[in-house]
């Protein structure tokens, strides 16, 4: 195992991917000094049960945290503090408080921050994102609440499904024309949309918010649809889950790519930033899966690309080939996407209810999929859309050949 003693490694943000960076320094043997600098007041926890397990008050914020004992193998995390700049040419880091921290290396694991909802009024509407944000959003949701979610992406889906199944009264506001469209199929979007439809949760899709307004009933919503018709839902509580924007705003806009990430290079490096690297929900890395530089929001990015940057730090440059998966709990049903969901790309559906969705690129390889309650499965789906399989349409369609034997 490679020693390094006399090294500092800066790390800026303690969410998952600093987190996950700093303990993966010390298993690969980095001996020297890590400053890990986060502005929340907690140490580095994982955010999916946010929206699911915690929310709905099944599971204690206890498990959350990236190093349960808390001991942080000697690394200094400072929590509650922010780097307000970065100075490259001399590898400093500047916190709010002014002072300057000397870097080797230089991480930058920042994540993003809710998009604010951009209406007279948006003010009203709280976000999730914090284990702060998801406990105070917990205490609202009593039976019987009018809970408007804005957006139906996989945020407002999840929510809106953990709060119907808190007694509350949701209904789900997309200005598109279905829900969680970034992510899934249109099959499995309106599957989706029944499932909460049949739970109880009202969808209302193709339809924007224009302005919020306190009124002595409530908080209205004024709503138009694409026909210019308008609509208001009154709520006592509003979540808006419209997205996220990277907190790239640390490095110049010429290291910035199309959706406003951090660009580096498939080890996370960050070009023409010496020692500087960036993981997780901020980093839009060149992805050899995809042949693009791509920002991945997804579990499982921030646990694996923080661990090739800390091989890349601690031995040799470790590229890091992130297949895009993602999962989603909602309503008793596992989700499960490999792959980015191409709008317009042809699909094949499997089983009878659809529990296994794929699409297809031009040349009619697996390009991705949808596993609904099928996880077990994952694997071979991966292999075929890492293998760029072009399995015959029939038998993919076909339930009764295992997946497995396509691979
Ligand atoms: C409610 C919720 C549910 C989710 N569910 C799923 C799921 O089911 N499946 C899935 O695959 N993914 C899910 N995700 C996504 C997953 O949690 C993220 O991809 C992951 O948290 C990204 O980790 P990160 O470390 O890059 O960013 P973050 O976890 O956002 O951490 C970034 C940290 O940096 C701090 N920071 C920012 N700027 C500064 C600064 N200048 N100085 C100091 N600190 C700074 C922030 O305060 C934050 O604590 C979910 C996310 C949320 C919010």
């Amino acid at each position: 195992m490679p020693e390094v003693t006399d090294e500092v490694v800066v790390i800026v943000g303690a969410g998952q991917a600093g987190g996950r960076c700093a303990l993966a320094l010390r298993s690969e043997g980095f001996t020297g000094r890590i400053t890990l600098i986060g502005s929340e007041p907690h140490p580095p926890y994982e955010r999916p049960p946010l929206s699911k397990a915690v929310l709905k008050g099944a599971e204690g914020e206890a498990g959350l945290f990236l190093d349960p004992d808390g001991g942080w193998q000697g690394i200094d995390l400072r929590t509650g503090e922010t780097v307000v700049a970065l100075d490259c040419a001399g590898r400093r880091v500047i916190t709010a408080a002014g002072e300057r921290i000397a870097y080797d290396h230089l991480v930058l694991a920042t994540g993003g921050r809710p998009r604010d909802l951009p209406v007279p009024g948006g003010e009203h509407a709280r976000t999730l994102r914090s284990l702060d944000d998801s406990l105070a959003l917990k205490a609202r949701l009593t039976p019987g609440l009018r809970l408007a979610i804005i957006g139906g992406g996989v945020i407002g889906m999840e929510v809106a499904a953990t709060a119907t199944e808190l007694g509350c009264a949701v209904t789900v506001i997309e200005a598109g024309a279905r829900v969680m469209a970034r992510i899934l199929p249109p099959e499995t979007s309106t599957w989706l949309a029944a499932k909460h439809a049949a739970a109880g949760v009202t969808v209302l899709t193709g339809i924007a918010v224009q302005e919020i307004r306190e009124d002595s009933g409530g908080l209205a919503i004024h709503l138009r649809d694409s026909a210019g018709e308008s609509r208001v839902v009154v709520a006592d509580l509003v979540v808006s889950a419209i997205g996220i924007l990277p907190a790239s705003e640390l490095v110049p806009a010429a290291n910035r790519g199309p959706s406003g990430g951090i660009l580096t290079d498939s080890a996370g490096r960050v070009p023409g930033l010496a020692g500087v690297f960036a993981a997780g929900d901020v980093a839009e890395s060149w992805n050899p899966h995809l042949g693009r530089e791509q920002r991945l929001e997804t579990w499982r990015n921030a646990d694996r690309q923080p661990r090739a940057i800390a091989r890349s730090i601690t031995g040799e440059a470790t590229e890091h080939a992130e297949l895009p998966w993602m999962w989603s709990d909602q309503l008793g049903h596992n989700i499960q996407v490999v792959g980015l969901w191409a709008e317009g790309a042809r699909t094949v559906a499997r089983g009878e209810g659809g529990e296994m969705l794929f699409w297809l690129d031009d040349d009619g390889a697996v390009a991705g999929g949808v596993l609904l309650d099928r996880g077990r499965e994952r694997r071979f789906l991966e292999k075929l859309v890492e293998g760029k399989v072009r399995a015959d349409p029939a038998k993919l369609a076909d339930s009764a050949i295992p997946l497995k034997a396509l691979v």
